[in-house]
């Protein structure tokens, strides 16, 4: 998934990209003591529907960090140097995110026979794809998901996500460093 504001992706260097969500974070769990609840106190739903909007159709970002490029690569059975030159750019900042096709698509989004969109490297997918839709730039406040729902239409169907699982992605972006 990429990150874009005020949609999915984001603007530079601000931005990033989500890939055909799928969320399945499976994190520690913390939920914070003490401040008041969030609006999405009760949980949110989503389940993706695999149309592969949050992946492409513009450009953005999908940040990397070491471990992650390593992971991908070892997936792909490259080594990590090969990896960065032939599948990362430069984000600035000493970042780096996934290429993208000329057509603003992820490199790793595919078509499938079922015409579903499918993430290439799902098993691997970075973290910023991982827990797409709940990035606080999504849930800070309610209109935001509103807005994001918009062109995501995994987002309030499907599998409920209860706040613990809300909180777990938060804090797991945070703690990396992802602005999202
Ligand atoms: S349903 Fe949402 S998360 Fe899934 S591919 Fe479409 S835009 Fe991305």
């Amino acid at each position: 998934m990429r990150d874009a504001k005020p949609s999915h992706r984001i603007i530079p260097p601000a931005i990033e990209r989500r890939e055909p969500g799928c969320f399945d974070y499976k994190g520690p769990i913390q939920v914070t003591d003490g401040l008041p609840e969030p609006w999405y106190a009760t949980g949110l739903k989503f389940t993706c529907t695999q149309c592969g909007n949050c992946c492409g159709g513009a450009p953005g970002y999908v940040w990397l960090d070491e471990a992650e490029s390593a992971a991908m690569a070892a997936h792909l059975e490259m080594s990590i140097e090969q990896f960065a030159k032939k599948h990362t750019r430069d984000g600035g900042r000493g970042r780096r995110s996934l290429r993208e096709k000329r057509n603003g698509d992820c490199e790793f989004l595919r078509t499938d026979p079922d015409g579903k969109k499918r993430c290439g490297i799902y098993e691997v997918r970075p973290l910023q794809c991982r827990t797409w839709p709940f990035w606080q730039s999504n849930v800070q406040h309610e209109s935001d998901w509103v807005i994001a729902s918009r062109s995501c239409p995994g987002m309030n169907k499907g599998q409920h996500h209860p706040l613990p699982v809300i909180q777990a992605a938060l804090l797991k972006n945070h703690q990396a460093g992802l602005r999202v």
